[in-house]
C-alpha cells in the first residue's frame, strides 16, 4: 500500500510572483522529457494521476507545486531536452529554473529522474549544480531499470555513483512500473519534507 500522505494540486505557476508561499518545505522533482517524471511523482504518492503521464512534448513551460497532507509541497519542474523548442521558450524555460532554484527558501531537495538507458545528460548535470550550489539534497532516480538487463543497470548505476560520488548525490535504480526503488524514493522525500 503507498506510504505517502494525500497530496492534492495547489497551482502552476509560470512565473515567480505566481508561486505559493516561501515556507515550511519543497521538494522538487526534474527531469528531461519523457524521462519518466510523472510517473515517478505517482509512483512514490501512490496517486494515479497526480501528475499527469505526458502526451504532448513542449506545450508547457509550468512549474506545478502540489500540497502534502501533514506539511510540505512537492513541486514538478518542466521537462526539458526538447529537439525543437526556440530559443525564446529555452530561455524562458532557464530564467524559470534559474529563479527557482536561486531564491526559494523552503526548498529542500531535488529527485532528478534519468532515463537509466541514457544517463546523465548536460542539462541534468546543470540541475544538479543548481541544487548543490544551494546546498540542498539531491537523489537521482535512474527510471524505466525494468527496461536493462541487470548487468546494464548495474553498469549506468556504477558510472552515474562515480559522476555524481564528490557531491554527496544519493543513485538509485527505479522503475514505476516494476515498482523498484519507489520506497527508497519515498522515503528520502518524506525525511527531506521533515526537515
Ligand atoms: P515525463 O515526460 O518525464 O513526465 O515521463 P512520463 O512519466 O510521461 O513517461 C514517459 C514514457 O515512459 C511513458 O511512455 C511511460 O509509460 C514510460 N515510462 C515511465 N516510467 C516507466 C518505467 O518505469 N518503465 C517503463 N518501461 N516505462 C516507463
Amino acid at each position: 500500500m503507498p506510504d505517502f500522505p494525500a497530496t492534492s494540486f495547489l497551482i502552476s505557476a509560470a512565473a515567480g510572483r505566481q508561486f505559493p508561499p516561501d515556507g515550511g518545505s519543497e521538494v522538487a522533482f526534474a527531469g528531461r522529457s519523457n524521462a519518466g517524471k510523472s510517473s515517478a511523482l505517482n509512483a512514490i504518492t501512490g496517486r494515479r494521476a497526480l501528475a499527469r503521464v505526458s502526451r504532448t512534448p513542449g506545450r508547457t513551460q509550468l512549474i506545478n507545486f502540489f500540497d502534502v497532507a501533514g506539511g510540505g509541497r512537492l513541486v514538478d519542474l518542466p521537462g526539458y531536452g526538447f529537439a525543437k523548442v526556440p530559443d525564446s521558450v529555452r530561455e524562458q524555460w532557464h530564467a524559470l529554473m534559474q529563479h527557482y532554484f536561486n531564491t526559494r527558501e523552503s526548498l529542500a531537495g531535488l529527485v532528478l529522474i534519468v532515463d537509466s538507458r541514457r544517463g546523465l545528460g548536460e542539462t541534468d548535470v546543470a540541475m544538479l549544480e543548481w541544487i548543490l550550489a544551494r546546498d540542498r539534497r539531491a537523489m537521482v532516480l535512474l527510471s524505466k531499470s525494468d527496461k536493462l538487463t541487470r548487468a546494464q543497470s548495474q553498469r549506468v548505476l556504477e558510472d552515474t555513483r562515480q559522476a555524481c560520488a564528490d557531491a554527496g548525490v544519493v543513485v538509485q535504480l527505479f522503475s514505476a512500473h516494476a515498482g523498484s526503488g519507489v520506497e527508497t524514493a519515498r522515503a528520502a522525500v518524506r525525511e527531506w519534507l521533515a526537515r
